[in-house]
């Protein structure tokens, strides 16, 4: 792995960056992005965040919010990019169609903290002892100069931070976790308007799909794992966005004494995206890449292709299978 000092030496060297992070954005991926645009805007270089995807609306308070341009607002972007950046991405196929204009990007810096990273990158910084990329950018921006974290950055790092810990709730949150979380707010944040900004944000018809979606909820015969199903059906009947999806496989993880919850869901394109979330040992991420996916070892995915019904019998049958393996029945 390199060192925050390589990173810097590029940083230094070159002049247009363009930084990108997974489809399915989330507080991580944005948080982190945008903190790194304001460090090399305040190093005089010129930074463009490009995603596949659109920015979810939740994340419209963040500073400079309009900067998360995505591939179809046809952004204008300088024909030579000098340095790519990808971040929270384990693999470089996360990026989605953003790839068709990395592939011809010469210098990669990988920033991730998936213990599953691929190490695609020119450069690679991958830390899975992290909470978040938001807490390696942290450490990134303070090896370089602490001023540099002003309110505007330390705003997105916490987003980042609060987002990909369930609120500090998750396994991944470390003493560490909650220095850099008191550093952040010492800069002038307010966490309640973060939270505010971030959890009490539901549309009518959001919660309406979440509504429905738990009517689906199903466990299996010895009540070591749950389900949620979410189709398109549901969505257009509720008039929710997929994006307001985020958040609903976190309920289900509620349920006393379940292990893993699940939730499988149509795509706009057709796809099964199923999502898997552990509270003890099982670890999801190595669940997730039996079918090409992976994640972290308590909350992981994959994105299949095929008929729902015939994606969830698999999916389950093959995780009976394994939990009776492990001999982990309740
Ligand atoms: P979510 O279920 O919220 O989409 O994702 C949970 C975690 O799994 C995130 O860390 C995300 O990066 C990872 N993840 C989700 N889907 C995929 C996938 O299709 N491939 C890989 N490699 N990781 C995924
Ligand atoms: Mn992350």
């Amino acid at each position: 792995m390199n060192n925050f000092d390589e990173i810097t030496k590029v940083v230094q060297k070159n002049n247009n960056f363009l930084i990108t992070s997974h489809i399915n954005l989330d507080g991580d991926a944005i948080g982190s992005e945008l903190a790194l645009y304001f460090i090399l805007k305040k190093l005089n270089k010129k930074p463009i965040i490009l995603n596949q995807d659109r920015l979810p609306k939740i994340y419209n308070f963040l500073p400079d919010s309009d900067k998360v341009h995505y591939l179809e607002d046809n952004c204008i972007y300088p024909k030579s990019i000098d340095v790519g950046i990808v971040l929270d991405c384990s693999n470089i196929e996360r990026i989605g169609r953003t790839y068709e204009i990395f592939k011809d990007i010469k210098t990669i810096i990988n920033i991730d903290h998936h213990k599953s990273n691929e190490n695609y990158g020119s450069l690679n910084y991958v830390d899975c002892s992290t909470s978040s990329v938001g807490e390696i950018i942290y450490e990134l921006i303070k090896s370089i100069d602490t001023d540099l974290l002003d309110e505007r950055i330390s705003t997105c790092l916490f987003t980042a931070i609060i987002t990909d810990t369930g609120s500090f709730r998750y396994s991944n949150v470390s003493s560490k976790t909650f220095e850099v979380a008191s550093h952040l707010t010492s800069n002038g944040i307010k966490p309640y308007l973060i939270a505010d900004n971030i959890y009490n944000k539901n549309t009518y018809a959001g919660l309406k799909l979440l509504g429905k979606s738990l009517l689906t909820l199903e466990v299996d015969g010895s009540n070591y794992f749950s389900w949620l199903t979410i189709t398109r059906k549901m969505l257009n009947d509720t008039n929710a966005k997929d994006e307001e999806i985020e958040g609903i496989i976190d309920i289900a993880t509620t349920l006393n004494n379940v292990e893993i919850s699940i939730l499988f869901r149509e795509t706009k394109d057709n796809k099964i995206k199923v999502s898997f979330r552990s509270k003890g040992n099982f670890n999801v991420n190595k669940f997730a890449g039996k079918f090409k996916g992976g994640g972290h070892p308590n909350a992981a995915g994959c994105l299949c292709s095929g008929k729902l019904d015939e994606i969830k019998e698999k999916i389950l049958s093959e995780l009976l299978n394994d939990i009776k393996h492990l001999g982990c029945e309740n």
